[in-house]
C-alpha cells in the first residue's frame, strides 16, 4: 500500500506550505484505492491567495499585450507537450478513459489558442470626428481577482475554459478545483510557473463549500465563473450577485436526441451510442433522452443495443470504452434511477447493473444502460442522472418532440437527426436550448463560439469562452477625447450634442 499523496493549495507561483485543518479523500474510482488527500481552505487561506493575487495583478494588468501574448504561447507549448501526462493524472482520479481524457485536454488547448490572439481580441473602436474635434474610442480593461469554481467531470477542460481568457486579459486568477479530482489543477500551476507566468497571476485554492463561500463573499474578488450542477449554480449566481460581483454560472443538463423517421439510423445509433456512454455519461453534453419520432424506435434501440454489447467497461488505463464512476455514492446514485425507472414501469433493454468489467472489483462499475417506453413522469426522464444510462422516449410527432424539449427545465444541448433541411432548420429555430447539433450529437462549440446553455443550464448572461469570454473578463471604458485647435467652444449648459 503506498501512502495517499498530500493536494495542496498552489498560491503566489509555489505550493503552499501551512497545514490543514481539514481535508478530504481522493480516491482512483477504477480501483477504490485512497491516492490522496486535499487540504481544504479555510476563509484565511482563500484570504492570502487573494492578496497574493491582487497583488500581483498591479503588475501583470499592465503588462504589455505583446509580452502576455508570449507568456501564453509558452504555456500552450508546454501543455501540448506533456498533455499525456495530464490526462493520465484526469484518468486516475476521474476514472474517464485516457483517449478521452486527452480529449479533454485537447479541447482546452484550443482556448488557449484562442486566447494567444489576445491582441486582436481586445481592440477597440475608434470614431473620428463624432463632433467637431472631438474622437471616441473604446478600451477594454481587465478586472482585477477572478475566481473560476470547477465541476468534477472535466477537472482540466472547464477550469480552461476560462483561465486563459481571463489570464491574457490582464487578470489574476483563482481557481477552485472539484475536491474529487484536485490534481490536475496543480499540474497546469506547475506549467504556468514554467511558461513564465508571475507569481499570485494564477493560483489553486482546494476545499469545499468554505471555499467557495470565501471567494463569493471576497470584496477583492470582482468575478466568479461557476460550472457545476444547478442547484449550487443558481446558490453561486445569487450569492455572487449580492457581494457586487460579475457571475457566469453554467449548471446541470438533460440533453434530447430528437431522431425523425427519415434520419439515417446507423449514425443516429452510433451517435446515441457515443453521447450516451462517453465519459460514462458524466459530461454536461450527454445525450441522455433519445426521442424517437413515428416508428423509428424499434428499429433505432435495436441498433443502439447491438452496440451496446461490443462496449467494454473497465478500468480506463487499460484500452476500455468506458470507465468507472466518479465515486461509489455517485454510482449507487445512479444504479437507484434504474431501479426507480423499472418500478415505474419503464422497459430495461439492457441493465448494466451488474456489469462485467475488465478491472479491480473495489471500482465504482456501472454498465451502460439503456431505458425504453420512459415517459416524462418518471424520474429517468424529469433529473440529470449524470451516468450511463439511456432513456428512450416515444413520440407521434416532430410537435410533440420539439415541446418536449422545450418544456424541460434545462436547455445545455440537444440535437437533432433527420435528412430533412427543412425540419432540421426549424428545430434550430425553435429549440429553447443554448446548443444545438444537427446529425452532430455533442454539439460542443469551438473555442471561438461561446459554450453555455438556455433555462436552468446557465444563470447569468455570458457564456464561456469565445467572444462572450472576452467580453466577460473585461470591462469597457468609452473616452471622448478633443486636443484643442485651439479653437474653444465657449460656455455651453446644455446636453452635448454634435456640432
Ligand atoms: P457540483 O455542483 O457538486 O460541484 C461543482 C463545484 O461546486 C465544485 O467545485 C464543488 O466543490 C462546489 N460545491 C459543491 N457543493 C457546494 C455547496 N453546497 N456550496 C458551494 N460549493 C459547492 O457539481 P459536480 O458534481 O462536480 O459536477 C457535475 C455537474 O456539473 C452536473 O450537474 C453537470 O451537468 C454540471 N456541468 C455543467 C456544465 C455546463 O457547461 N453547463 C459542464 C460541466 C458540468
Amino acid at each position: 500500500m503506498t501512502e495517499p499523496t498530500r493536494i495542496s493549495h498552489w498560491i503566489d507561483g509555489k505550493p503552499f506550505g501551512g497545514v490543514a485543518e481539514r481535508t478530504g479523500e481522493v480516491r482512483d474510482p477504477a480501483t477504490g484505492a485512497l491516492s490522496g488527500r486535499v487540504d481544504f481552505a479555510t476563509s484565511e487561506v482563500m484570504d492570502e491567495a487573494v492578496a497574493a493575487a491582487k497583488a500581483a495583478f498591479a503588475e501583470w494588468g499592465k503588462t504589455s499585450l505583446t509580452k502576455r501574448a508570449t507568456v501564453l504561447f509558452a504555456f500552450r507549448h508546454l501543455l501540448n507537450e506533456r498533455k499525456e501526462e495530464l490526462a493520465a493524472i484526469i484518468t486516475a482520479e476521474h476514472g474517464k478513459v485516457l483517449s478521452d481524457a486527452l480529449g479533454e485536454v485537447t479541447r482546452g488547448l484550443e482556448v488557449v489558442e484562442f486566447a494567444c490572439g489576445i491582441p486582436h481580441l481586445l481592440k477597440g473602436g475608434y470614431s473620428e470626428g463624432v463632433s467637431t474635434g472631438v474622437d471616441v474610442y473604446s478600451i477594454r480593461q481587465p478586472l482585477g481577482v477572478v475566481g473560476i469554481i470547477s465541476p468534477f467531470n472535466f477537472p482540466a477542460m472547464v477550469p480552461m475554459w476560462f483561465f486563459p481568457i481571463a489570464i491574457a486579459a490582464g487578470n489574476t486568477v483563482i481557481v477552485k478545483p472539484s475536491e474529487k479530482d484536485p490534481s490536475a489543477a496543480n499540474f497546469i500551476a506547475q506549467l504556468w510557473a514554467e511558461a513564465g507566468l508571475p507569481a499570485g497571476v494564477f493560483n489553486v485554492v482546494h476545499g469545499d463549500k468554505v471555499a467557495v463561500d470565501s471567494l463569493l463573499t471576497h470584496k477583492d474578488v470582482k468575478s466568479v465563473s461557476f460550472v457545476g450542477s444547478t442547484a449550487i449554480a443558481k446558490y453561486v449566481y445569487e450569492t455572487g450577485t449580492a457581494h457586487g460581483k460579475r457571475v457566469q454560472a453554467l449548471g446541470g443538463a438533460k440533453n434530447h436526441m430528437v431522431v425523425l423517421p427519415d434520419a439515417d439510423l446507423d449514425l443516429a445509433a452510433d451517435a446515441a451510442v457515443n453521447a450516451g456512454f462517453g465519459s460514462a455519461g458524466e459530461r454536461c453534453m450527454a445525450i441522455s433522452a433519445l426521442v424517437c419520432v413515428g416508428d423509428v424506435a424499434d428499429p433505432l434501440v435495436a441498433k443502439i443495443s447491438e452496440r451496446m454489447a461490443t462496449l467494454r467497461t473497465g478500468d480506463g488505463r487499460r484500452g476500455s470504452d468506458m470507465g468507472p464512476l466518479v465515486t461509489e455514492v455517485h454510482r449507487d446514485k445512479v444504479k437507484s434511477y434504474i431501479d426507480a425507472g423499472e418500478a415505474d414501469g419503464a422497459t430495461i433493454v439492457v441493465d448494466g447493473r451488474n456489469p462485467e468489467v475488465d478491472g479491480e472489483p473495489g471500482g465504482y462499475w456501472l454498465g451502460p444502460t439503456l431505458i425504453d417506453n420512459v415517459t416524462t413522469d418518471m424520474s429517468v426522464y424529469t433529473d440529470e442522472i449524470f451516468g450511463p444510462v439511456l432513456s428512450v422516449v416515444r413520440v407521434d410527432s416532430y410537435d410533440v418532440a420539439l415541446q418536449m424539449v422545450n418544456d424541460h427545465p434545462y436547455g445545455n444541448g440537444t440535437a437533432i437527426f433527420t435528412n430533412d433541411g427543412g425540419a432540421a432548420r426549424r428545430y434550430q429555430n425553435e429549440v429553447e436550448v443554448g446548443m444545438v447539433g444537427i446529425n452532430v450529437p455533442i454539439p460542443v462549440p469551438m473555442a471561438y463560439y461561446s459554450f453555455g446553455g438556455w433555462k436552468s443550464s446557465l444563470f447569468g448572461d455570458s457564456h464561456a469562452h469565445g467572444t462572450e469570454g472576452v467580453h466577460f473578463f473585461t470591462r469597457g471604458k468609452v473616452v471622448t477625447s478633443r486636443w484643442l485647435d485651439p479653437s474653444h467652444g465657449g460656455i455651453n449648459l446644455g446636453f452635448p450634442t454634435h456640432g
